[in-house]
């Protein structure tokens, strides 16, 4: 191993790879890039690439891929395009960790490979978890792979449980800020756009998983996540709105004591502590003010309001391909709604009437899931007029 931790970033043009890139600049000591990957914004990864300079960089989109191999045709790096390329890339000898931070069930394939390669996983791919979170699990402890969470809830959680071992959680507290639209009720959200769905008020995130946090499905689908990752029962994962987003999660253990990880909300922290593991390395990020935060508040979720939060329940209880069913539905709907199609109230019931049609699997393969995803997007896509 170098000395330098050598990371692939995948999905680097993204909100989280940039800032994955932000954390690599500040310690050129501590990280190289060997594998850069990006769907279709081919002059931001061009840019990325002569900076960096990694060994292999990937473009999803085929037809930019003529362009990116021009642009860096003075480069040492070797130039690929489409998913069987960021398949092969994350197995190689040269990466050791590898960010999962492309949005959605896109980035289930190659999370999956880089497992199977042995490759040291940080997750921002929450999708991965909810789509096919036992599989993956599974795939991880076979291989020896550690998934460290980036995700600032879970970061959070995992972070409160260093130095704990084998002490048992009695439950957690996964934060929510709300979203844009906390306080309102079913009638407020008719009309609304997606202008005001995509202003969320304390984090600046990519456009799928804000539309996310306004319905709550974002904290639906960490719910999903934390099962997962923390080995934990549906009763024992609770969800609480705290609209400052200073605590990013907290655990209760046995003896009742709880613990909290607090921070200015950035995603920057959770990445680098994923990338420096179990090392903390210093930072110039902005420090916590407590004059700036004389209270910090907290409320339950309006699950009336906000349907989806209770659907991730429903299938997690459910199990099997279930979630897998949701997710699909969620990503057609979210983009149905960011283009237009939809209003934001339908959200929730094209999630709920495609996934009570799947064909239900109590233990599904990789091909299932596959599947599953495919059948979902079919009944939600047949919802959207
Ligand atoms: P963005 O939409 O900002 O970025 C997504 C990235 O994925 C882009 O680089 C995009 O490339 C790339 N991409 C999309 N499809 C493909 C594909 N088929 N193949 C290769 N690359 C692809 O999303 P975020 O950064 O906000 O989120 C990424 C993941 O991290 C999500 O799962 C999200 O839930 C999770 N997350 C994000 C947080 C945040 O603060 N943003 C917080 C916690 C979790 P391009 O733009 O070039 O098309």
């Amino acid at each position: 191993m170098s000395e330098k931790t050598r990371l692939a970033i995948l999905g680097s043009t993204g909100s989280i790879g940039t800032q994955a890139l932000d954390v690599v600049a500040a310690h050129p000591e501590e990280f190289s890039v060997e594998v850069l990957a990006a769907g279709s914004n081919v002059d931001l990864l061009i840019q990325q690439a002569i900076r960096f300079k990694p060994n292999f960089v990937v473009i999803h989109d085929t037809s930019k891929l003529a362009q990116l191999k021009t642009a860096l045709e003075q480069e040492e790096v070797k130039v690929y395009g489409g998913e069987q390329a960021l398949v092969d890339v994350v197995q190689m000898e040269c990466v050791d960790l590898v960010l999962a931070a492309i949005v959605g069930y896109a980035g289930l394939r190659s999370t999956i490979a880089a497992i199977k390669a042995g490759k040291q996983i940080a997750l921002a791919n929450k999708e991965t978890l909810v789509v096919a979170g036992e599989l993956v699990t599974e795939l991880a402890r076979t291989y020896g792979v550690n998934l460290y969470p980036v995700d600032s809830e879970h970061s959070a959680i995992f972070q409160c449980l260093a130095g704990e071992f084998h002490n048992p959680i009695e439950k957690i507290y996964l934060t929510a800020s709300g979203g844009p639209f906390r306080g309102k009720k079913r009638s407020d959200l008719e009309g609304v756009t997606k202008t005001q769905a995509l202003k969320h008020p304390n984090w600046s995130m990519g456009a799928k998983i804000t539309i996310d946090s306004a319905t709550l499905m974002n904290k639906g689908l960490e719910v999903i996540e934390a099962k997962w990752l923390f080995h934990l029962s549906p009763e024992q994962i609770d969800v609480i709105v705290h609209p400052q987003s200073i605590i990013h999660s907290l655990v209760q253990f046995t003896d009742g004591s709880m613990k909290a990880q607090m921070g200015l909300p950035d995603m920057k922290l959770p990445i680098q502590y994923a990338f420096a593991y179990p090392r903390r390395i210093s930072s110039d990020f902005p420090r916590f003010d407590f004059m700036n935060y004389p209270s910090l508040t907290f409320e339950k979720p309006d699950l009336e309001t906000f349907p989806c939060l209770q659907h991730a329940y429903h299938v997690l209880a459910r199990g099997g391909n279930a979630a897998c069913a949701l997710n699909a539905a969620n990503e057609i709907a979210v983009d149905a709604f960011l283009h237009d199609k939809i209003h934001f109230l339908q959200i929730p019931e094209i999630i709920a009437n495609a996934s009570a049609k799947i064909t239900f699997i109590a233990k599904p393969t990789y091909e299932d899931y596959v599947a599953t995803d495919a059948e979902a997007r079919r009944y939600a896509q047949a919802e959207i007029h």
